[in-house]
């Protein structure tokens, strides 16, 4: 489904004009207007989802191998050093557009760009108690 208010819909299905980098009959990657470096591009699927939540698997699995491709097309492009893959979810994690995307940041060495968070310092006793809540008695999921 499509949401008319929607203005990653309306990129994604050309509704409103995008710099594309390239589309399929999913989705379409674009370069993001307010870039953190050269050749921040998103990828936008053409059916509206809000996040990864909401994103069915199958979806999820050709979004993230586009965005294993796109990767590999910036890097040969632009011959960036790395590139970070952001992906956020919900007002809490940073998401503005509410609508499913993946950003793909090109890195250069000394751009000047910081993506990351303050490491905490748990003990071995709080971790095992994440573990348990999240993995219940199992050994693992
Ligand atoms: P997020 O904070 O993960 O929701 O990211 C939203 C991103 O969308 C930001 O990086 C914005 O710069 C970008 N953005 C917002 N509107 C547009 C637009 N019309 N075209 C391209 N990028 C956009
Ligand atoms: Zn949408």
């Amino acid at each position: 489904m499509k949401k008319d208010d929607c203005i990653f819909c309306r990129i994604a299905n050309g509704g409103i004009p995008s710099r594309t980098l390239c589309e399929n009959a999913r989705f379409r990657v674009i370069l993001d207007l307010g870039p953190a470096t050269k050749g921040h591009a998103l990828i936008l699927p053409k059916e509206h989802f809000s996040d990864l939540f909401e994103l069915p698997e199958d979806w999820c699995r050709d979004a993230f191998a586009l965005a294993g491709e796109m990767a590999s097309v910036l890097k040969e492009k632009l011959g960036c050093d790395g590139l970070n893959l952001v992906q956020n979810n919900g007002e809490a994690a940073g998401q503005t557009v509410s609508h499913f995307h993946i950003h793909l940041i090109p890195r250069y060495r000394a751009d000047g760009q910081t993506i990351g968070w303050k490491p905490g310092s748990p003990s071995p006793e709080e971790l095992d108690g994440v573990r348990a809540q999240i993995c219940g008695e199992n050994q693992a999921l």
